[in-house]
């Protein structure tokens, strides 16, 4: 393919990209597809020939789309969002086009310096205390992990790097080997999967400790830490959770914190989703006592606007990160070492994208006013959702926070598993079920970008369509 070809292609994709999100409430959100259902569709081998790029862009509406389940129809209100805009995407064009691999400052300076300054200027959005921040005097410092489940391995890692250290400092007796072999890490019992996966992943019993209605309490870290300690064990990291997966609970992070630093523990702040209501100050207590953690990460790549992946993780010292993933090589140094980061110290791979173009574009094309009314349109949203739940006797609400509500339908928990499986074998709206108090609830989450006012009354009227088949109006 040649640059002819290309801008042939490139620009018959921007048109088939703008018709399908323009277009994309017409096609059923969950598709009508059987595992294996491509092998059907798509021959056993790669041509021999090279085809023409038409022949392509074709077959992706004949065999890809019937596959796809469509995240950005505003009927999908499962999981969280994950975020989808017109400049993200450019972003992500333009970042493919230039293609290089920033694993140093010398690898491609503008990679590197463009990601300092927008975790910079990110930081500043949600009020980040300044010690976090590249352009502070200290070791503090973000960089632009790829997802939330990373930041959470990467502050682990670091977490048991640094006790390891700090006790063989005090210690010299003690080996490596008896240390690690005794660490433990707290997070909730509503914690995302990937904390359990990060203790999994670096051999680190992640202990799942009780939450106060979805809430992780203080009190609650400092008796499982007594009692740890009482074992012989040795407690290293701490995830608190701002805005949990099942109901958007967010921990007591000044409770917990005081607690890590009383004890000298590691405390990482995951707040993959919430943490773009942050750029809001009417939602900043909810992050009250962040200058006592030592690791913060969110998602742009969900709720902010920024095409997957972009995970931006500050710490208060990049140093623990530096010690704990310095692996070098004659053919990795450069001379300008210590002037700029070198992002590979601070990230599980060696590569890494150019992933701030993108946060770049939607910082700049947006502003943060636009931001600002992105977030508080969809939580308005969902307010309005709330209040649909509410107007109907047959069910009731959970719980509510950001662009989540919890609802059922009143009594056994069977009553609402058989409304979700009518609503999820009608492919128009989806949804996804969780746990709340020992009952099941539905979780309902504004999550397109574009979603409209009419756009909730809709997947209401499909999701009381349903509930007549279960309980007819007639009998309320
Ligand atoms: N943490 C929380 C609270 C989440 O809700 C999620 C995903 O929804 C994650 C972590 C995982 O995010 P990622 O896919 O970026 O690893």
């Amino acid at each position: 393919m040649d640059s002819q070809d290309f801008r042939e292609f490139g620009k018959a994709m921007v048109d088939y990209i703008a018709d399908y999100l323009d277009t994309i409430r017409e096609r059923n959100v969950i598709p009508s597809v059987e595992p294996g259902y491509l092998q059907e569709l798509l021959p056993k081998e790669a041509p021999a020939q090279g085809e023409n790029w038409k022949d392509v862009l074709l077959d992706v509406e004949r065999a890809i789309m019937p596959g796809v389940t469509h995240w950005h129809s505003p009927y999908f209100n499962a999981y969280y969002p994950t975020a989808n805009s017109y400049p993200g995407i450019v972003g992500e064009m333009l970042s493919a086009g230039i293609g290089c691999i920033g694993f140093s400052w010398m690898s491609s300076p503008a990679c590197t310096e463009l990601e300092v300054i927008m975790m910079n200027w990110l930081g500043k959005l949600i009020d980040l205390p300044e010690v976090f921040l590249n352009c502070s005097d200290g070791p503090g410092g973000g960089v632009i992990q790829g997802s939330a489940s990373e930041a959470t391995l990467v502050g682990l890692l670091s977490a048991k790097e640094k006790i390891v250290k700090d006790l063989r400092k005090s210690n010299p007796d003690l080996t490596e080997a008896d240390i690690k072999g005794k660490l433990v890490a707290y997070t909730s019992d509503q914690a995302n999967s990937s904390v359990e996966k990060a203790g999994l992943l670096a051999s680190v019993p992640m202990i799942h400790l009780p939450t106060d209605n979805c809430i992780l309490r203080g009190e609650t870290l400092r008796e499982a830490i007594r009692r740890d300690r009482e074992a012989g064990l040795i407690p290293c990291y701490v995830v608190a959770t701002l805005g949990t997966t099942g109901t958007c609970a967010f921990d007591n992070l000044e409770e917990l914190g005081l607690v890590c630093n009383e004890e000298n523990l590691w405390l990482h702040v995951d707040a993959a989703y919430a943490g773009s209501a942050f750029v809001c100050p009417e939602y900043r207590h909810l992050m009250k006592g962040i200058e006592l953690c030592d690791s913060f990460n969110f998602n742009p790549h969900k709720w902010m606007l920024v095409n997957f992946d972009c995970s931006p993780m500050w710490v208060k010292n990049s140093q623990y990160l530096v010690e704990a993933f310095n692996v070098d090589r004659i053919y990795l140094k450069h001379q300008h070492e210590g002037h700029a980061p070198d992002y590979r110290h601070w990230q599980i791979p060696l590569g890494r994208r150019f992933r701030s173009l993108k946060l770049w574009f939607v910082l700049r094309i947006y502003g943060i006013e636009g931001i600002q009314k992105h977030i508080r349109t969809q939580i308005d949203l969902a307010k309005h959702f709330e209040q649909l739940v509410c107007s109907d006797r047959r069910f009731e609400v959970a719980t509510s926070s950001m662009g989540l509500v919890c609802f059922r339908l009143k009594g056994e928990d069977n009553l609402t598993q058989i409304l979700l499986d009518k609503i999820t074998a009608n492919k128009k709206v989806y949804i996804i079920p969780c746990h709340y108090q020992g009952k099941l609830v539905l979780r309902f989450v504004i999550c397109a970008r574009t979603t409209t006012v009419d756009d909730v009354n809709t997947s209401w009227s499909e999701i009381v369509f349903q509930a007549n088949e279960i309980i007819p109006r007639s009998q309320i």
